[in-house]
């Protein structure tokens, strides 16, 4: 199951850099996890200042 970030991200930036597999990039008003390259380790979630990110 991957991880989704939520409506409550601010694009603060700091998942996209802690991310082992580069799933994450800036979209449209927030940032965005590739489903189908995350491997749910849970680094976003530890470093997101909002917990945005959260496995679906
Ligand atoms: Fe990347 Fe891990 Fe977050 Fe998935 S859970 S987006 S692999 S940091
Ligand atoms: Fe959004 Fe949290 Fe990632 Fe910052 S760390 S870009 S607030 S999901």
């Amino acid at each position: 199951m991957a991880y989704k970030i939520s409506t409550e991200c601010i694009s603060c930036g700091a998942c996209e850099a802690e991310c082992p597999v580069q799933a994450i990039s800036a979209g449209d008003g927030k940032y965005e996890i590739d489903a189908a390259t995350c491997i749910s380790c849970g680094a976003c979630a530890g470093v997101c200042p909002v917990s945005a990110p959260a496995e679906e």
